[in-house]
């Protein structure tokens, strides 16, 4: 029955390979879209479905105060040439960076959805509610606001409330067994002996005993890679937390709660940190963890995976991290999302008109499935061998 509803996926390919957006924009402008969680997902997927025509209103229920997070590799992956595609990608990585601060991504994003007079961004926004029936979609927050939509999308990450709604059979992303330490260091704030050469690789994986550390350099935050003005993010894969994780209730069961944040962590935890850093590590990561660890600039992220079985439910189709979940050694959920964003905008962009709405997230999830499952199951048997 699905394939009678999908409207053929070799003709929908060559659409993609034809025709842009800006060919097949929905003349309706009326159209909306409501997206739950405004992190890199769900900017990427608010721009790309306003590029594609629709009203986007997206929620998110942090407040507007910028926020930060780690390093990210934004070109890994299978690359979707698509015109959303390459929009998404330049972007997010400022034109030539293969690795970005979370924050550098997540502020060019917000620039761009807030100058888009398509886009409604409203923050302090948290979604309790998610339900359908056959003329929309809508949410409830937790103050009793409803936002109505002809789709309803959830880019809200590894806890999603909208994925409860959409697949109630398989609700939560799995703890795979060990956290992440990471932060991001300026690099005159390591002494300059230590500071990598101009030409040092962006990225590294020191042998470290057991554990695993993944170094990167990018550029300062005022865009600088000159030497000194750079800054060294680093992650630090540790298995040996989990009761930690437990005793402090940021994994509950095999469900991951929330981060390890940085004056949540124990004196003790970081004394022990920072002697392990000195057996394990070499410069200039040593010196970068250890300055981390003195200013308590790092945060534990207990990691989760997901497998998807379904990404759509009616008019309502979860993208991003809700969607599919892997561990970041894989380097591939940002790529991923980008690809939900741009596909996603392609298949509402012929019309979501009445029964169009659940036909449109149908064709993308037909073309998303597939790949979402795969890159999560890439990064399990690691998951399986490092994890306790
Ligand atoms: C340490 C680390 C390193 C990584 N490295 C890489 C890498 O090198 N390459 C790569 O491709 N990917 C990497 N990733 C993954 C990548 O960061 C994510 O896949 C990507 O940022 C997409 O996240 P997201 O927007 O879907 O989810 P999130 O960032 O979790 O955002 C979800 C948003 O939804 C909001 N929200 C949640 N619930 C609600 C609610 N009820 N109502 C309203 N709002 C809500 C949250 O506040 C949040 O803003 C890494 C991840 C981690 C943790």
């Amino acid at each position: 029955m699905k394939t009678l509803i999908l409207r053929g996926k070799k003709a929908m390919r060559k659409n993609f390979r034809n025709k842009s957006i800006n060919d097949t924009f929905i003349k309706e402008a009326n159209c909306s879209a409501v997206v739950v969680g405004a992190s890199l997902s769900g900017l990427m997927t608010g721009i790309a479905l306003s590029r594609a025509g629709l009203k986007v209103t997206i929620l998110e229920r942090a407040g507007a105060k910028p926020r930060s997070g780690a390093v990210l590799q934004v070109d890994s992956g299978e690359i979707d040439r698509t015109k959303t595609a390459k929009f998404l990608r330049k972007l997010a990585s400022g034109g030539i960076r293969s690795a970005e601060a979370w924050s550098s991504i997540q502020f060019r994003l917000r620039t761009e959805a807030e100058a888009d007079s398509r886009i409604d961004l409203r923050y302090d926004k948290r979604v309790q509610i998610v339900n359908q029936d056959e003329n929309s979609a809508w949410v409830v927050t937790d103050k009793g606001e409803t936002f109505h939509g002809d789709i309803l999308i959830g880019a809200d990450g590894h806890r999603s409330i909208v994925r409860r709604y959409v697949s109630p059979h398989k609700p939560n992303a799995t703890f795979a067994g060990y956290l992440i330490w990471v932060a991001i260091v300026d690099e005159k704030d390591i002494p300059e002996k230590h500071r990598p050469s101009l030409n040092a690789p962006k990225f590294t994986m020191p042998d470290g005993i057991g554990d695993f550390l993944l170094g990167s350099i990018i550029a300062g935050a005022d865009g600088s890679t000159a030497l000194g003005d750079r800054r060294l993010g680093w992650a630090w894969y540790d298995n040996t937390q989990n009761d930690l994780l437990r005793r402090l209730g940021c994994v509950e069961g095999d469900v991951v709660q929330y981060s390890l944040h940085a004056p949540d962590i124990p004196e003790q935890t970081l004394i022990e940190l920072a002697e392990k850093a000195s057996d394990r590590w070499a410069q200039p990561w040593l010196d970068a963890i250890l300055h981390s660890i003195q200013t308590r600039n790092l945060i534990g992220t207990p990691i989760a995976e997901y497998v998807p079985e379904n990404l759509v439910k009616g008019r309502i189709a979860i993208v991003g991290d809700a969607a599919h979940l892997p561990t970041p050694l894989t380097a591939s959920g940002f790529n991923a999302s980008l690809q939900d964003a741009s596909t996603l905008a392609e298949c509402v962009a012929k019309g979501i008109q009445g029964t169009g709405a659940s036909e449109a997230l149908l064709e993308y999830e037909s073309f998303r499935l597939k790949n979402a499952r795969q890159i999560v199951q890439s990064g399990q048997s690691f998951s399986q061998s490092f994890g306790r």
